[in-house]
């Protein structure tokens, strides 16, 4: 097996474009355990932890672009004010170590329906920024997950980062699992109240082929908030909110859970979600991380 050790940015686009079935390793916490379980065997590993630029953050404005390279310890320890819905998922990755190897780049990269990382970004409608050596593709993330476990990644392009407006709201996520940590999700559930456009934004994880937005549940939510008064919000709205986002999802009976279950876990945190977001927004808290 070649390894291949870009040291730019530049370079590893070259050596992408040289050797396309080149396996790009960033924290290895997903693809080591793919070779060690020999379920791949690729002729390359393209290692991208020498490359500076995938490795920090920064905001032009609003605008926040992650490099790829971002584990999820500084996403938690850097972005839980301007990114909480993403700072609070990425709390629940894994155990510290896995928090500070794997990179958000590299749960794009598995495109995994279970990625925890993917419903905060759903829910903020963020883009994926993927570039080769004929230049760059911004995706809507709800366009980047095709199947499961399968990106729009063309076989010479890398995941350069990933660009979210920082929080102008607050935002909240929720995951079941069979214990508290070290847990992949039986499912998960993401929501972004965005005050200035009067909308919120959601997000599915675990309960279809790829992560999901819930889009009736948030027109129908968008719709339904007081947003001018800040007045509660009515049972029969959270219940409706609730089933909405259940009837988004289309799980599947598994070893984790059952498809009833997920259907119903999934309106059970939908609807606790919207009562710490409101609460927040009726504080007047911008962020509630
Ligand atoms: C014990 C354990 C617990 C875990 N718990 C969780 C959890 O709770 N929640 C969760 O979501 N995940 C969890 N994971 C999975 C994993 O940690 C995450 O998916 C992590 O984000 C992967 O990032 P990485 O940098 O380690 O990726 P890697 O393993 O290096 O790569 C993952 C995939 O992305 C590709 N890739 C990496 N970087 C790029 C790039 N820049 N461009 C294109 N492709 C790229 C790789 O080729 C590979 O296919 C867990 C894993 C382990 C081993």
């Amino acid at each position: 097996m070649d390894f291949l050790r870009p040291v730019t940015w530049a370079e590893a686009l070259e050596l992408k474009a040289e050797h396309p079935v080149a396996r790009p390793i960033a924290g290895g916490t997903d693809l080591m355990v793919e070779l060690n379980f020999d379920k791949s065997r690729p002729t390359a590993l393209l290692d991208l932890t020498r490359v500076d630029e995938l490795t920090g953050w920064e905001h032009a404005g609003d605008l926040i672009r992650i490099g790829a390279g971002v584990p999820y310890a500084r996403v938690i320890g850097e972005l839980g004010d301007l990114l909480p819905g993403l700072a609070i998922a990425s709390r629940t990755v894994g155990s510290p170590q896995i928090r500070n190897r794997g990179t958000i780049g590299g749960n794009l990269g598995s495109a995994s329906p279970a990625g925890d990382a993917h419903p905060p970004l759903l829910a903020s409608d963020a883009e994926v920024e993927v570039e080769s050596v004929r230049g760059v593709r911004v995706l809507p993330i709800d366009e980047f997950f095709l199947r499961p476990k399968v990106s729009a990644l063309a076989p010479d392009e890398l995941i350069r980062a990933v660009r979210v407006e920082r929080a102008g709201g607050p935002q909240q996520f929720a995951k079941i699992g069979t214990r508290n940590a070290m847990v992949i999700a039986v499912c998960s559930f993401a929501l972004a109240l965005h005050p200035a456009a009067r909308r919120v934004g959601t997000g599915i994880g675990s309960a279809a082929p790829t992560p999901v937005r819930a889009r009736a549940a948030d027109e129908f939510l968008s719709g339904a908030l007081d947003w001018a008064g800040g007045g509660p919000v009515a049972e029969e709205v959270s219940r409706r909110f609730g089933e909405l986002v259940a009837g988004a999802a289309s799980p599947i009976d598994d070893v984790r859970g059952t498809t009833g279950y997920r259907r119903h876990a999934l309106a059970v945190m939908a609807r606790r979600t919207l009562a710490w977001t409101w609460h927040d927004y009726r504080e007047g808290g911008a962020v509630c991380a």
